[in-house]
């Protein structure tokens, strides 16, 4: 018995225990878990776009007293500020106590979801049918997208510089767009193909109309016809569509998945989920953070974080200059003792799918938030790999408010990979770690994550902007 005793303890002292959340969270947290994912959800259905998860985060954080940060402004410890980049991507900061030059808090995350975009040419008539011709954004399977109802939205910008902001679908009683498939009794030759060549790019149109101007004996009477109703509610033509960003989304809102309602299912968790938590924690922060924290939620992280709105982009040095020319900093001393969490999805463990994952490494549901030490492809390529500092850093922040973590690495060695926008930060000369939310299916119209996972990540966002160090 006595020795039995000791194996216990060496046992627990020695190895690594990794245990399901629920085994560890006391249930006291259930509630705050279920208000939390309340609110991601409300935010997720009204959210599909980067563009609308700007301006519902505005909304939110002017609300919560939030300021828009105007360049050679004054600030002092506790001010809220933001910037809005172009409507398509928002930095927030809430200024600490200690000077800009002891560093800051930064969560990186990113609003831009994988879609089908309209193309500068879009419509089209065919067959007596009336279409727009999508090119995919980001990395789709895009066998996904054919057969599910979509909704059409952005804005289409005209030449007098006014912006028409265009929703289909939104409402109940819109009507849905759709891009058909073949019929299994016809696919026969479509089957022997590879999934990745079974669908073309090109074939990936939305169905717009079918019913033609009667009276009209032209062939793309069904088109004009189209074309007069987007004139009737929008006041655009068809020439105005070049200067449009037009995205179709999954035509659904956010709901529980399961039946036990531990998940949630919604398209855009990838990277809203994480750029919801990473702005809520700022927004709730009870009292004036030591170091200033800092939340950049970016676009164009699903094509390469290119652009002006990319983390790539100047926009956000110019932030940060901007925030440190308030304190007479450099922008550089400020980065080199900064800390950013690039706070982004992971792959979930999918028993489905068991091949592609090593499972002594792979982030598992309800096991909390996943950090990723490096992404990247084959050697680790297209990853800034943080170091083993970093790492126990961030497990010390964790640990010390009790957030359940786990680390994991995407999938098998060499068998795909995927990059996040931590180089990005790291390459700033900003110490840079990934964590994130595990998600099944990602990349699909309807993807799935645990609520325990999602209120975590929270949980560990609030950790990271209250560091002491
Ligand atoms: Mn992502
Ligand atoms: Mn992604």
């Amino acid at each position: 018995m006595e020795e039995n005793n000791e194996l216990k303890k060496l046992r627990e002292t020695l190895l690594d225990d990794r245990k399901n959340g629920y085994d560890r969270t006391p249930p006291v947290r259930d509630d705050a878990m279920e208000d939390y994912c309340r609110d991601y959800k409300k935010f997720l259905s009204c959210a599909k776009t980067e563009r609308e998860s700007v301006r519902e985060l505005v909304k939110q954080a002017e609300a919560a007293g939030f300021k828009p940060f105007v360049r050679g402004m004054e600030l002092k410890t506790g001010d809220k500020v933001y910037r809005n980049n172009r409507g398509k991507s928002l930095l927030l900061a809430h200024i600490g106590k200690k000077p800009l030059d002891q560093g800051t808090q930064i969560s990186a995350a990113h609003i831009d979801s994988p879609r089908l975009d309209l193309k500068p040419n879009p419509l089209y008539q065919d067959t007596e049918l009336a279409y727009f011709k999508t090119h995919y954004y980001g990395g789709i399977r895009k066998y996904q997208w054919s057969t599910i109802p979509l909704e059409l939205h952005g804005v289409v910008a005209l030449k007098d510089g006014n912006l028409v902001e265009v929703s289909v679908g939104e409402d109940d009683d819109d009507p849905r767009l759709v891009i058909t498939d073949l019929l299994p009794h016809l696919g026969g030759e479509q089957n022997k193909k590879p999934l990745g060549e079974a669908f073309s790019g090109e074939s990936m149109n939305l169905l717009l109309g079918s019913r033609p101007l009667t009276g009209d004996e032209k062939p793309d009477r069904v088109k004009l016809a189209v074309m007069k109703i987007l004139y009737e509610k929008y006041g655009i033509t068809e020439s105005d569509l070049t200067s449009a960003e037009l995205e179709a989304v999954p035509a659904w809102n956010a709901c529980d998945v399961g039946l036990d309602r531990s998940m949630i299912g919604a398209y855009g968790h990838d990277d809203r989920v994480c750029a919801y938590a990473a702005f809520r924690a700022l927004l709730d922060l009870d009292e004036t953070p030591a170091k200033t924290s800092v939340c950049i939620l970016a676009d164009k992280e699903e094509i390469g974080s290119d652009g002006v709105t990319g983390m790539q982009s100047a926009a956000f040095d110019t932030f940060m200059e901007d925030l440190c020319d308030t304190q007479s900093v450099p922008v550089r001393a400020c980065y080199e003792q900064s800390f950013c969490l690039s706070a982004d999805v992971t792959a979930a463990f999918d028993p489905d799918f068991a091949e592609v994952y090593e499972k002594r490494n792979a982030a598992f549901l309800n096991h909390g938030i996943g950090l990723c030490k490096y992404t990247g492809a084959r050697g680790k390529a297209g990853s800034s790999d943080a170091s083993a500092e970093i790492v126990a850093y961030v497990r010390e922040l964790f640990d010390q408010d009790g957030v359940l973590w786990q680390i994991a690495e995407l999938g098998k060695v060499d068998a795909g990979g995927g990059g996040t926008v931590a180089m990005y930060m790291a390459n700033r000369n900003i110490n840079t770690l990934d964590a994130g939310v595990p998600v099944l299916s990602m990349h699909s119209p309807f993807e799935t994550v645990s609520k325990l996972d999602c209120y975590e990540t929270y949980r560990g966002m609030k950790a990271v902007y209250r560091a002491e160090n």
